[in-house]
This record gives C-alpha cells, structure tokens and sequence, in this order.
C-alpha cells in the first residue's frame, strides 16, 4: 500500500515523517501523476482556501472527488477537514465528500491554538488545535470519533476520516495507525 500525502501547501511533511515510522510507504502528492499512484490521500493541516484554490489549479481536486467515490481511503487534518466538508459555515465548499457541516477557525484567532489529552475512538491521545474548525453537523451516516469541550472534532464516513488537530505534531501515531487500519479494511 502507497499513501498520498497532498503537499501543495501546510504541513506534510510531518505526516510522511510519521508514515515512514510505521513502515508504511509514503509519497508527496503534488500532481496529477502522483495522485495516480496511490491507495490512500492525506490532506494536512494549513490554509484550506490557499489550498483549494492549489488543488483546483493543478485538476487535482476532481481526481480526488472521483477516487474517493470508488472507494480509496482519505483523511483531512484540520484544513483538509474543511476541504472534505459538504457544507462550510459562510465559505465555499470544496471537494463535498463528507457529510458534515463544519466551521472554520472555530475557536477563534488570538486562543486559537491549544493542546489537550483527550478521546479518539476511545483511546487518550494528545491533540494539538491550531486554529481548526468543528464540526457543527453530521448526517447519519457519519460516525462521532471525538468530542472536545462539547464539540465534535473527529469523524468518519466509511472510507473518509477526518480530524480537526494535528496527530502529525505529536509523538502519538495513534490516529495515523487507526487511519491505516481503515485502509486495510475499507
Ligand atoms: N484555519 C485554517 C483554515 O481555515 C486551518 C488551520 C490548520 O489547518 N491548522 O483553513
């Protein structure tokens, strides 16, 4: 299995750091060819309309939307959260894959960094927000990983996961582990 990680912009490379350390081969997705190559995307963390507007340049955004449809795995960090969303409270919405409804910079722009221990998938893993979105909405056929300070900051859709924070930043590959697992099995 070759893991994708979009590296357009943000913060990738520490997702392929992570990848590697679980043995589990991983490329920088920067174009169309790439794209092609892989079993699974990651959309990291940093700036979701800078790298909208990137993806939709480089034709990469209906590559995407099409896999995704047929099944390959993908995970949005924080802004790749956003560009998964259906619905994105008073902004465009981007690749519209996952039934949520979600709100940027949730937590505003002077606190809007923190780190706290708290539940995914019922393990305690530390999650570090930089300025992330919540999610304000799912459908049923979304399943709730976490909740923070009674908001909802992780969740799946069969083959789509998505995370508010930033597993790549910590020493916990805990998600990353779970989101392998879920490739294996979708
Ligand atoms: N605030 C950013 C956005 O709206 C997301 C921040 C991040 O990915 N760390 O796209």
């Amino acid at each position: 299995m070759k893991v994708g990680v979009l590296g357009l912009q943000g913060a990738f490379v520490e997702h392929v750091t992570i990848l590697e350390r679980l043995n589990v081969k991983a490329i920088i997705v920067k174009t169309k060819e790439a794209l092609e190559e892989v079993d699974a995307l990651i959309i990291p963390g940093g700036e979701s309309s800078v790298m909208g507007k990137f993806m939709k340049k480089e034709g990469l955004d209906q590559i995407i939307i099409e896999k995704v449809k047929q099944g390959m795995p993908i995970w949005g960090t924080c802004a790749g959260l956003i560009l998964l969303a259906k619905d994105v409270h008073n902004n465009p919405s981007y690749l519209n894959l996952m039934d949520i409804s979600v709100q940027r910079n949730a937590y505003g722009r002077q606190l809007g960094s923190f780190v706290i221990e708290e539940k995914f998938a019922e393990q305690k893993i530390p999650m570090v927000f930089i300025r992330g979105p919540i999610i304000t909405k799912v459908s049923d056929h979304v399943e709730i990983l976490s909740v923070v300070q009674n908001e909802i900051v992780a969740a799946r859709q069969n083959n789509i996961l998505a995370t508010s924070f930033h597993p790549e930043l910590t020493s916990d590959a805990s998600v990353h582990e779970y989101f392998i697992k879920m490739c294996q099995s979708v």
